[in-house]
């Protein structure tokens, strides 16, 4: 093993302290042939995949110190299966395309994949490029009649060499292995089930993403590459458990209450930058603060938010696990409206994102109480004098205790210019609830009945 700088030592032995606890139970089956994940819709076929290419060649990919930080593509196989290499190469290159196609489809962001290959093949050809996208790698420890642990791969492909800091490793295991991120010598996203969602979500867990942490408050979360990899390909839907792409500087919480680690997988150093817009499953009309509430002090008052009729808000103040938002979600915080009887009550986001005339929105919240009362999504339409057009409405929503999700759609009619989001309380009651994770999508994906990403 080549020496590393002492700054990134500790930050590698601190991330495997942390991965050991992420990982996926392992596969008691080997299965390469994979089946691809099809939600939440059907990923291209083969030939309308997009070939990612080499975004990195290097002569010789043990020696990466100088590159760009990359994902390496490892083919791993011992004696027990013998080396199929020629076999399934071009498999896992189309694989890995449609892990790359995942990221870039799953939001109005472009971002990709960098891709580290080797020299020495013709890459105009797919079975060029396949062939210098991944590396063979016998493992000589691995466990013949039995599953082989990640540990002994990373080992191995450290011994081997392929132990850069700036490169992650994706292994397709030949062989009984496991669904697996683990770093230690070297960070490995490990799986013998061969499918781009499995692979793309050991590759994610590398930077630190635990699975979904809201399943601690036991909320339907928007299933996602994350919490159902074997069913859904794209990242974070409402951006605000590991992924937004529109702030990388934006930090969400991505593990449970009360461990501290922060991220945005917007920033993954083996991603390239994301840029604005084409048209992915998801979008957000939102800033990090407007949907999560997350930068302010509990018992404070929300910022980009305004009260008007029967209530007053603050940010929620600590109170009981299974109740209070402020440690759950996002940013760990939420917003409390104090409802009170006099008027219809209304919480309403301060800014009015822009939206054009004849285009669909969709707004999303999500809202829970202790104890009972009825609220409405609102979606008020502005024209450039600032002069209120009309309205839409949600139907009136029954609040529970879970963090539910709830959501209302509409048209920007003529001359419409802005929107401006709100809660109304209808007038005659008095409870408190409390609102987080707020989005408003534009919903133009084409790929869904109404363009808009699903609800929770
Ligand atoms: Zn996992």
């Amino acid at each position: 093993m080549s020496l590393r700088p002492r700054r990134v030592a500790a930050v590698m032995a601190t991330t495997a302290l942390v991965i050991s606890m992420m990982a996926n139970p392992a596969h008691a089956v080997f299965d390469p042939i994979g089946t691809e994940p099809t939600g939440p819709y059907a990923q291209p076929v083969d030939a309308n995949v997009p070939k990612r290419g080499c975004t990195t060649t290097l002569s010789d990919p043990t020696n990466a110190s100088s590159s760009i930080p990359a994902v390496q593509v490892i083919y791993a196989w011992h004696d027990g299966n013998g080396n199929n290499y020629a076999a399934f190469v071009e498999r896992i290159a189309k694989i890995v395309d449609r892990m790359d196609w995942s990221v870039d489809e799953s939001t109005n962001y472009d971002q990709h994949i960098n891709l580290s290959c080797r020299t020495g093949y013709n890459t105009s050809t797919y079975a060029g490029y396949a062939q210098a996208l991944v590396i063979p790698e016998k493992i000589e420890n691995g466990v013949i009649g039995g599953e082989t642990p990640p540990d002994v791969i990373a080992d191995d492909l450290g011994a081997a060499g392929y132990d850069n800091a700036n490169r992650r490793y994706v292994v397709f295991e030949d062989f009984d292995g496991t669904g697996t991120a683990h770093c230690g010598p070297v960070c490995v996203g490990t799986a013998d089930e061969w499918d781009s969602g499995t692979l793309l979500h050991e590759l994610i867990h590398l930077h630190e993403v635990d699975h979904a942490k809201v399943t601690e408050a036991g909320i339907d979360e928007i299933s996602d590459v994350m919490t159902s990899q074997y069913n859904d390909w794209q990242l974070d839907a409402d951006f605000n458990n590991y992924y937004d792409p529109s702030e990388p500087a934006a930090m969400l919480y991505t593990s449970k209450y009360p461990d501290p680690r922060k991220l945005n997988v917007a920033g993954y150093s083996v991603f390239t930058t994301p840029t604005c817009c084409d048209v992915g499953y998801s979008n957000d009309l939102l800033t990090a603060q407007e949907r999560t509430i997350e930068a302010e002090a509990p018992y404070g008052y929300p910022s980009s938010f305004t009260v008007s009729g029967g209530g007053w808000m603050q940010v929620t103040p600590p109170g009981p696990d299974n109740q209070v938002s402020a440690r759950y979600y996002d940013g760990r915080r939420s917003l409390t409206m104090n409802v009170q009887s006099y008027a219809d009550g209304f919480v309403s986001l301060t800014r009015r994102p822009p939206v054009t005339a004849g285009q669909r929105y969709k707004f999303f919240a999500r809202a829970t109480t202790g104890t009972s009362g009825n609220v409405r999504l609102r979606m008020s339409w502005y024209n450039s004098s600032g002069t209120l057009l009309s309205s839409t409405d949600s139907s009136l929503i029954a609040l529970n205790s879970g963090w539910q999700e709830y959501s209302v759609s509409g048209l920007a009619p003529t001359g419409a210019t802005t929107v401006q989001l709100s809660v109304m309380t209808p007038s005659g009651q008095t409870f408190a609830y409390l609102l987080d994770s707020l989005q408003l999508n534009h919903c133009n994906n084409g790929k869904t009945t109404d363009g808009c990403r699903l609800d929770a």
